[in-house]
């Protein structure tokens, strides 16, 4: 445990006691493309001794160029740019290089409606309806370097707008559709949008969201936008604003097939991506062409170990990073079948995830720790209803994963057989960065393991201090990676403070974590979500994983509240599985659940239950806003990024009973 008095104001204290660990089976690291240790650690020392000899490399190997890069890597602290005096596009290396092999009649995306309706898109259907709809945004005018939003359900022409987008090399930015018209427009005049792709709206458990309604509002205050492209989705009555708004299939069936792509500087703006905004409010993460596509490319062949055959279901939006790197640009990069599906998961019951991997065979499934936490809470009955057996490899992403949710996916869902790569990595990161590789790593439930090649994470303090083995801190990197962000859209010195000159010399996470004796890593909550009780820095995963391993729970969010005495006393939102009452007598039996599982140190004050925690759209646990509700029972913090207002309420109510 880290000493309360070594002075050290951002250390964090441990206290998670986890010892087990998960090895690959033979037959799948045989057929891993990683296949050993000896083979990771060789690569990965390459890649950090001669970052530019292991990426240009991979450059060239994975890549397809208009022309070939002058210099790997030019690093103008903080400021990276990545295959120098390369051109090249995007869109081609996702579509157009599969069309000269078997591959054009592959299927390339295997959606699903929420209403049960499917479509299956070949790489050739793909590359016909891209180039159409690059037409399309040539005819409005849009040319290369302009902004285009994108506020669509997930549907196939949504990925196709993207890859359309980097075609003639307009910069899109996705807004995911749950959003409102108020984020929407914040968003489009952040990035001065000249057009709007939508849809009249989408389904969503059984209901329509009205996304064109919403983008009507939006624009009211939003000048930048000259076109808005409309596709047709429910069939709702919409209003139509003649000469600016136009029918998708209108404009397409007007359109040519032939777009040959746009060569494209290296570092061409690819996308803006507007962060979850779980701390606070979103930031609008640049992505460029080149790094981003190689980094995408590489890690969703190493760790989700793809192969032809493989069918690779991603479950996140596409309005989040997630989407973005490992539903559209990875996969499709490297040629694979994704899986797309539009609505809930618990759409018309709970079982619709594992419905669509029994129907479509997925064999690699990459989902939200937050997602397996409402599995457990809805029952073992549902997945059990489904043969999941194609399935051969899990991840996840996106929080950290209690070790019993963990346990709960390995056994249930992967039946004890497939690995699970629990990847962490950011909006901001592009790629994943600390992960398992499938066929090497062992795991251990609650560690994301390993960095990636090329990336050279630290546990510091606010100093820049490395601090020794198992001791919580802020997790750095090094060094520039290729997928990294470029900078904070229109807003360079934000960038600059934030992320590289909170601690001097590396790039700043904004996440606690600790490194164990095998260089594994632990990650911890994030920083600012750390709490103090008496002199020890405790993070929030810990103190919730002490909770979720409690039969009863099925989530928890622990959120600090000043104490006289301690300095902070812990206060803990509890979610209950299924059928469980709230009791005086539970409550009192998971504090000394706690107490028993890592000491009397992280005892909350005080357990209010609920059934809702309050949530990101991306699905993230928001503990700011918690943390007001404990301290002053209000709210004053932006909940713009918020996913059900209602959950505020109940939890104020809460208080009262
Ligand atoms: P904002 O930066 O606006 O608050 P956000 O951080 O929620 O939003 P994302 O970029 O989508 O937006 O999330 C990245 C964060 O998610 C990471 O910094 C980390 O806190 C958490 N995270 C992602 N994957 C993992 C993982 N495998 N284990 C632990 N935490 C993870
Ligand atoms: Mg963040």
């Amino acid at each position: 445990m880290a000493d309360a008095k070594s002075g050290a104001g951002t250390d964090i204290t441990s206290v998670l006691k986890e010892k087990r660990v998960f090895k690959p089976k033979a037959e799948f690291s045989g057929l891993a493309h990683i296949k050993n240790r000896a083979q990771y650690d060789r690569l990965y020392r390459k890649s950090i001794k001669d970052p530019e000899g292991f990426w240009g490399t991979l450059a060239e190997q994975e890549l397809v160029w208009h022309k070939k890069w002058t210099k790997v890597l030019e690093w103008k602290y903080p400021f990276a740019r990545w295959f120098v005096g390369g051109k090249i596009n995007v869109s081609y290396n996702c579509v157009d290089r599969h069309l000269s092999s078997w591959r054009r009649n592959k299927a390339a995306i295997v959606w699903e409606g929420e209403p049960g309706d499917a479509r299956v898109l070949t790489y050739q259907d793909l590359h016909r309806e891209v180039c159409r709809f690059a037409n399309v945004l040539k005819t409005l005018g849009v040319e290369k370097g302009d902004r285009v939003a994108i506020y669509m359900p997930m549907v196939p022409e949504l990925p196709i707008a993207m890859l359309a987008c980097a075609r003639v090399g307009a910069t899109h930015t996705v807004i995911f559709g749950g959003f409102s018209s108020e984020a929407l427009k914040d968003r489009i005049n952040d990035s001065q949008c000249k057009v709007v792709i939508t849809a009249d709206g989408g389904y969503r458990r059984g209901q329509t969201v009205p996304l064109k309604t919403n983008v009507d509002a939006a624009l009211a205050d939003a000048q930048s936008v000259q076109h808005v492209i409309v596709l047709r989705r429910t069939h709702e009555a919409i209003h139509f604003e003649p000469g600016r708004d136009h029918w998708w299939h209108e404009m397409m069936s007007a359109s040519s097939n032939d777009c040959p792509p746009e060569r494209l500087d290296s570092e061409h703006p690819l996308y803006i991506l507007y962060t979850s905004g779980t701390t606070g409010k979103p930031k609008g993460v640049l992505h460029t062409t080149a790094g981003y596509l190689l980094g995408v490319t590489v890690t969703a062949k190493y760790v989700f170990d793809l192969k032809e055959e493989d069918t690779f279901w991603c479950t996140a939006d596409i309005g989040w990073v997630t989407g973005h790197s490992y539903i559209v640009y990875g996969p499709l990069s490297n040629g694979a079948t994704v899986v797309m599906y539009e609505g809930a998961p618990n759409y018309p019951e709970p079982d619709r995830f594992w419905h669509l991997i029994e129907k479509y065979r997925v064999t690699v499934f990459y989902t939200a720790p937050t997602a397996i936490r409402s599995f457990i809470r809805w029952g073992e009955q549902w997945p059990r209803r489904h043969d999941l057996s194609s399935l051969r490899l899990l991840g996840t992403v996106g929080e950290p994963i209690n070790p019993e949710a963990w346990m709960w996916y390995h056994h249930v869902i992967g039946a004890g057989k497939c690995p699970i790569v629990d990847t962490w990595w950011q909006t901001e990161t592009g790629m994943i960065m600390i992960t398992p590789l499938p066929g090497v790593t062992p795991t251990k439930p609650g560690s994301c393991t390993l960095p990636f090649f090329g990336i050279d994470p630290l546990i510091t303090n606010k100093e820049g201090r490395e601090l020794p083995q198992n001791h919580g801190g802020l997790l750095a990197l090094r060094r520039p990676w290729p997928a990294m962000f470029r900078t904070l859209y229109g807003d360079p010195e934000r960038y600059r403070r934030q992320y590289w000159e909170e601690i001097p010399g590396v790039y700043f996470t904004g996440d606690g974590a600790r490194c164990d004796k095998d260089g594994y890593y632990w990650m911890m909550g994030r920083v600012d979500d750390v709490i103090n009780v008496s002199g020890h820095r405790l993070g929030t995963m810990e103190v919730e994983s002490a909770l979720v391993h409690h039969p009863s729970v099925a989530e928890a969010a622990v959120v600090g509240r000043p104490d006289e005495i301690k300095g902070q006393g812990i206060v803990a939102f509890v979610t209950l599985r299924g059928a469980v009452e709230p009791s005086a007598d539970l409550r009192e039996e998971l504090r000394g659940h706690v107490t028993k599982e890592i000491g009397a140190l992280a005892r909350p004050d005080e357990i209010r239950f609920t059934d809702a925690l309050p949530k990101t759209r991306s699905g993230k646990i928001m503990r700011r806003l918690l943390r007001e509700v404990a301290t002053s029972g209000g709210i004053v913090g932006d909940t713009t990024t918020l996913e059900d207002f209602s959950v505020l309420d109940r939890l104020r109510h809460q208080e009262e009973e």
